[in-house]
């Protein structure tokens, strides 16, 4: 399956991190387009293209940005989300390393529709090359006159600020990312109310993913129509990336129309590690459900992998092969969000930590019967019942293990062992 690159066109240029080398592929036209237009034009051209956002919940953008109040007198922001986090996802990387202008123009086209005089792209601190990049772009863009106080000349005040968080996953989180931005510990807020009306410093703020961003110039540049062309339906428009990796032969980002198939993005990356069968696989990142190898034909879009059972995510598509030992994999996740939780709710701090001690017992050669109905009381407390999206993330891999893959469980219990002999993918040892 073959697609022109759209978000990735300019990988391999390393002229278009300037605005220079950006505009001889195009780069910018968007943002004279919209210049040219009434801010509340822009938006109704992204509601019309259908975007909807790419960090992980599919809320549509040009939504999104209709929200933010225009008769309030106080400043606007839009804030970046760059925190890439969840595991197996590394897209905006990729989108910040290679074509950061595309990104600066995504921002800048924002900020006009919605009224907003300052954007702040927080990034998460390990990207410390991403970061530099940006922010050399940012400086190059300013010299051009395409940030500053006349933006292209037409009288538009923007500036842009790249801030580097420490490295905590729930600054991923808008509200946790706020309080980080402002200096506070990286907590998610109580909600409402949302940060359309109270966002960073008090202010209303437009909080978008970076690829989600990226979109933008390009619907400015070609249209809403051309945007809707690509994908399965009026629902999931659009280019995407997807984060392959695990075991296929050539892992890496992957641009796609949205829909592209579990088996389309196995033989784009060269086919199966080692010729090796597919297992399992994760569509969205480790938060989300485990499905078996007979939903490889489930079109990768945020609404058939919702019917399946799963969820688009940030489209981090992990690959397991029939080595792959789920049980041991699960523990690992659960390891980890037990880690990340902030603490705040009794049921997410409490029932990640729960999680990981039955799946420890589990791998320890502890296993008892009845574990798998414990598992799945521990997710149905900590499911729905918290400030933040951080419990249902810790529950999406628990409970597909036991649903999809009982047989995997089974095996662990009365002394039993992996339902494989996983020989590469645990580094750990586990104690009892
Ligand atoms: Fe913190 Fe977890 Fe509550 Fe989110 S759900 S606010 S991570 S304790």
């Amino acid at each position: 399956m073959s697609f022109e690159p759209v978000l990735l066109r300019n990988v391999g240029r390393p002229e278009a991190r300037k605005v220079e080398g950006y505009r001889e592929n195009g780069g910018y036209r968007g943002l004279e387009k919209a210049l040219e237009m009434e801010p509340d034009a822009v938006i109704e051209l992204v509601k019309d293209s259908g975007l909807r956002g790419r960090g992980g919940a599919g809320f549509p953008a040009g939504l999104k940005w209709s929200f933010i109040p225009k008769a309030v007198d106080k400043p606007k922001y839009l804030v970046c989300n760059a925190d890439e986090s969840e595991p197996g996802t590394f897209k905006d990387r990729v989108l910040m390393e290679e074509d950061p202008q595309q990104l600066i123009e995504g921002c800048a086209i924002c900020c006009y529709a919605v009224g907003a005089s300052a954007c702040y792209i927080y990034i998460r601190g390990e990207y410390v090359e991403p970061a530099d990049i940006l922010e050399e772009a940012i400086r190059d863009a300013y010299e051009a006159g395409i940030l500053g106080d006349n933006v292209m000349g037409k009288g538009f005040k923007l500036d842009m600020y790249v801030h580097r968080g420490a490295g905590a996953y729930i600054c991923g989180e808008e509200t946790g990312l706020l309080e980080s931005l402002e200096g506070k510990r990286g907590q998610p807020r109580i909600k409402p109310p949302f940060p359309a009306v109270v966002g960073a410093f008090g202010c209303p703020t437009v909080i978008n993913n970076v690829e989600t961003l990226c979109n933008v110039p390009h619907i400015l540049e070609r249209g809403a129509l051309w945007f809707k062309s690509i994908g399965t339906d009026e629902r999931n428009t659009g280019p995407k990336l997807y984060c392959v990796s695990g075991h296929v032969e050539n892992p890496g980002v992957y641009e796609f129309p949205i829909g592209v198939t579990m088996t389309q993005l196995i033989e784009a990356c060269g086919g199966m590690w080692r010729g090796r069968q597919l297992k399992a696989f994760i569509p969205g990142g480790a938060s989300a459900a485990i499905l078996p190898a007979d939903k490889a034909d489930v079109p990768l879009d945020f609404d058939q992998l919702a019917k399946a059972g799963s969820m688009l995510g940030s489209a981090a598509v992990i690959v397991m092969d029939d080595e792959t030992d789920l049980v041991r994999s699960v523990y690992r996740l659960a390891k980890f969000f037990n880690h990340e939780s902030c603490g705040q709710c009794t049921p997410c701090r409490e029932g990640t930590n729960w999680a990981e001690l039955v799946m420890k017992k589990i791998v320890s050669g502890h296993g008892k019967p009845g574990d798998e109905e414990l598992i799945l009381r521990i997710c149905r407390n900590m499911g729905g019942t918290t400030l933040c999206a951080l419990a249902d993330a810790a529950v999406g891999p628990l409970r597909s293990l036991v649903q999809n893959f009982p047989d995997e469980v089974a095996g662990w219990l009365d002394g039993g062992g992996p339902a494989t002999e996983p020989r590469r993918y645990f580094a750990e040892e586990v104690t009892a």
